[in-house]
């Protein structure tokens, strides 16, 4: 079986898990929560990291921590894992939805400005599979109508943008340390910011909304434990210290798939790259030019013992945002299509080149 997902933790993980646990440092005080946090961070060019339990409640704090009124509009892509809409209808918020690029895959950054009204508050981009969203005409949106910006940078560790850091961009921007990531903590994400107050509001959120000079156990609003453990921050450093021959690693199997499978039809090939960015490869995903194609070679890799993963399937097709009477009626042709005949081949880290070229040959021979 070759898996969708092998994580590498071939550095100091076992030592700094071990030490965890020789000094009883397990829960989320410890010494390695604040140089995780500083040193990621710092990797990242943020003054703030808040390490939390994973990158969906990243999200929920983002979101939070902006104070919106109940209604305010967030703009964000309807091609995405369902973690920022979910953030957003929960805190009360209005999602506003935004087709895809058919190329970058990315949210459609021209379509924005027309789905601004009086109401918009914030836009949030997601930076999708490998290629970084055109920030430059977010960024000048953001100023022209005083926007707060949220980047979902969970896909995107090491990438960057003009040169920039994806996860510098944003008022606030989050990552995930899934396992499929590009570096892992089991469970486990990061708040990124620049300023000081809108840090503590998330530092504060993550902690059950403990007032940090009150007294303790009485409360003024309300967070959620949030918390990363140190254990997980002791991945975190461990993986942390490898991410460059992480990134090259990932690189190193996107561009050997782009070049085994140059010559297959019927497939659209990810981007190697675009004006601003080399792709990351975070996953190497393939559309078929029909569902129906996607859906019989995912049958028939799986029939070859080689995992994949489908497209995230689109907001505005969610039954449960249809169920609360969101987006009914609303069309995103792009990111349907997307949806419908998209799917990533294996692309761990733990991937040998002789994996990646079993898969490349199973990927001629089976649609031959
Ligand atoms: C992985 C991912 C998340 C969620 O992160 P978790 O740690 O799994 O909660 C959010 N956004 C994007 C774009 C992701 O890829």
């Amino acid at each position: 079986m070759i898996p969708v997902n092998t994580p590498l933790l071939d550095g100091n993980e076992e030592k700094y898990l071990i030490e965890c646990i020789r000094t009883g440092w397990i829960s989320s005080e410890g010494p390695f929560i604040k140089k995780f946090e500083d040193d990621f961070s710092a990797y990242v060019h943020r003054n703030h990291g808040i390490a939390v339990s994973n990158g969906s409640a990243a999200l929920d704090i983002a979101v939070q921590a902006l104070n919106l009124n109940q209604g305010d509009e967030v703009i964000m892509p309807s091609f995405t894992i369902i973690s920022p809409a979910q953030s957003v209808v929960k805190a009360g918020l209005r999602p506003v939805l935004i087709d895809s690029d058919p190329v970058t895959w990315n949210m459609d950054v021209a379509a924005i400005e027309s789905k601004i009204t009086k109401k918009t508050k914030a836009i949030i981009v997601v930076h999708i599979y490998g290629l970084p969203v055109d920030m430059d005409p977010v960024l000048e949106l953001c100023r022209k109508f005083k926007l707060f910006l949220i980047e979902d940078a969970a896909e995107m560790h090491g990438q960057t943008y003009k040169g920039k850091a994806c996860g510098s961009f944003g008022t606030i921007s989050i990552f995930s340390f899934y396992p499929n990531k590009h570096i892992t903590t089991g469970e486990g994400g990061m708040i990124v910011c620049d300023d000081d107050k809108l840090a503590a509001q998330c530092r504060k959120l993550r902690n059950l909304a403990f007032e940090p000079d009150g007294r303790r156990f009485v409360h003024h609003e309300l967070g959620w434990n949030y918390r990363m453990t140190n254990m997980q921050a002791a991945l975190g450093l461990a993986q942390l210290e490898k991410i460059d021959e992480h990134i090259l690693k990932k690189r190193h199997i996107g561009n050997r798939y782009q070049t085994g499978l140059a010559s297959l039809k019927n497939f659209q090939l990810p981007m190697a790259g675009t004006r601003y960015a080399e792709n990351i490869y975070w996953v190497y995903a393939l559309v078929a030019e029909s569902e129906e194609l996607c859906l019989e070679t995912v049958r028939k890799l799986s029939e070859s013992k080689i995992g994949t993963r489908p497209f995230f399937w689109c907001m505005h097709e969610q039954p449960v945002f249809k169920k609360m009477g969101l987006f009914l009626d609303e069309k995103y042709p792009v990111a349907e299509k997307l949806a419908r005949n998209g799917f990533y081949l294996p692309s761990g880290l733990g991937l040998t080149d002789a994996q990646i070229d079993t898969v490349i040959e199973t990927m001629y021979r089976i649609n031959s």
